[in-house]
């Protein structure tokens, strides 16, 4: 069991108003800062980077804001965060966020989020890493994203114990607490008949 110190939150640039989402963001946030874990993200002040960063700075959390300079006008660099590092580009950024965080937690969001959650789910596959990984799935949202990983295992092109190596959770809680207990060792081993053609 390794408790964790810093998670890296990946979520959307974007945010829809939606007040179950807000209530999440909310209690994600009071967990993180009860069990006196850091919150590391892109740095943002807009969509739900901004009301996530807020949430644990009003309660007083550590937050780690990592933007590359261009970014820094867009997504609106946060002006009160305990510590921001700026990089010179996207690469840099996420390396750095991975690099300070004991695991990833991805909250609802578009591409962007998306990007960074395959990102450090490969790199678990592939045994760069063994952080863990959880998906908030608030309301259902990325139940589509796990049929589709359903639909990559029936398929064959997914191992069944890679697929199973993402944390699938409604409440912050709960997948913090499974996070904790993490230990899932990546099937490495490609498909015997790899080319069925
Ligand atoms: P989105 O989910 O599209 O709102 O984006 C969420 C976060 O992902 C934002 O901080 C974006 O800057 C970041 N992002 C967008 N595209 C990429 C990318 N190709 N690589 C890494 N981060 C990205």
């Amino acid at each position: 069991m390794n408790k964790l110190k810093s998670v890296c939150v990946y979520c959307g640039s974007n945010f829809n108003g939606d007040l179950q989402l807000r209530n999440a963001i909310k209690q994600l946030a009071e967990t993180l800062v009860n069990q006196e874990i850091r919150l590391v993200y892109g740095g943002g002040s807009v969509g739900v980077m901004g009301v996530l960063a807020d949430d644990v700075l009003a309660l007083n959390g550590l937050v780690t804001g990592v933007i590359p300079q261009f970014l820094m006008d867009k997504e609106v660099g946060h002006k009160g965060v305990t510590e921001m590092i700026i990089t010179e580009n996207m690469h840099q950024r996420k390396q750095k966020m991975a690099d300070l965080s004991d695991g990833f937690i991805i909250l609802p969001g578009g591409f962007g989020t998306l990007e960074e959650f395959f990102e450090v789910l490969t790199w678990l596959q592939l045994g760069l890493h063994n952080k863990p990984i959880g998906v908030l799935n608030v309301n259902g949202f990325y139940d589509p994203l796990f049929a589709q990983m359903d639909m990559m295992v029936q398929s064959r092109f997914l191992k069944p114990a890679n697929r199973d190596l993402v944390f699938n959770e409604a409440e912050a809680t709960t997948l913090i607490e499974k996070m904790d207990g993490f230990s899932a060792i990546p099937d490495e081993v490609w498909f015997r008949d790899r080319n069925l053609s």
